[in-house]
């Protein structure tokens, strides 16, 4: 799944090729990927739309007209925006397609499906995961006083708790296992067990994982393409996630791969405690 580094990747690749353009025709293919308002209208009302800004906040990218009309767009587990030429080969799993002016197409394409479209007119919407998201990594709302406050009243796992999108808004699997992993804490402990010490090294280490995200163009495993359908290179540079049964990259223990909040997790046991 596309977390904050990768929708990040998206976002700056699609920039270029889709800013001041407008969308001439919009072909619906699959939809149900369009949550709001009814697919005819979603394509009535965008036609003539003029993309004046793209936006990322959390997972989620958004389509700003300069009008009272933006366009929510959440990739989920294998969506991709993509950008071609005119007359260019359509890429493949295409669902939704914008005719640009310029000759540019803007594909939504998804192998599984599960990415969603809104179009939010005059705030008639609410989209519960996007109006709660909780601070981004990297900003200053992310800060001790705040996650010690989240955290002493959560007995779940901290991999489960910074999992949750209303705690900071990005992370998904691959770097929240990395976050730990640099922090130097068992993905497994409560939530309230960990000290001030602790919770300053997991916010700097959830800083450090995402910026480093975002310098290597986004982590690929499966199916993540940026804007112009090419991949990440994070993959190269992680610490734990995907290599369950390898040596760790600081001490040489063989990694444990583990289930924690229902999710597949890797981590050292002796570098994290
Ligand atoms: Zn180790």
């Amino acid at each position: 799944m596309p977390e904050l580094p990768e929708i990040e990747q998206v976002r700056k690749t699609l920039t270029p090729h889709v800013l001041n353009k407008i969308i001439k025709r919009v072909e619906i293919r699959l939809p149900r990927m369009i949550k709001h308002p009814s697919p005819e209208a979603f394509a009535d009302i965008l036609v003539g739309q003029c993309i004046r800004d793209l936006k990322r906040k959390g997972k989620y990218l958004t389509f700003e007209f300069g009008t009272n009309i933006k366009m929510i767009a959440h990739l989920r587990m294998t969506g991709a925006l993509i950008v071609t030429d005119d007359g260019a080969p359509e890429p493949e799993y295409a669902k939704i397609k914008f005719e640009l002016t310029g000759g540019k197409m803007l594909w939504f394409c998804d192998i599984r499906t599960f990415g969603t479209l809104h179009l939010v007119i005059n705030d008639d919407v609410r989209l519960p995961g996007f109006d709660n998201l909780g601070p981004e990594p990297g900003t200053k709302e992310l800060n001790v006083p705040y996650l010690q406050e989240v955290l002493k009243r959560r007995k779940a796992s901290i991999k489960g708790i910074i999992l949750d999108q209303e705690v900071v808004a990005g992370l998904g699997n691959i770097y929240a296992d990395e976050a730990l992993a640099v922090a130097g804490i068992l993905p497994q402990r409560p939530g309230d067990s960990l000290n001030e010490k602790e919770i300053e090294k997991l916010i700097k280490a959830i800083n450090k994982v995402i910026k480093q995200g975002i310098k290597n163009h986004g982590t690929t495993f499966r199916n993540y393409k940026d804007g112009n359908g090419n991949q990440g290179r994070n993959q190269d540079y992680l610490m734990v996630y995907g290599r369950k049964g390898k040596p760790c990259k600081k001490c040489g223990a063989e990694l444990v791969g583990t289930k924690v909040a229902g999710r597949g997790t890797t981590y050292c046991a002796e570098c994290q405690h």
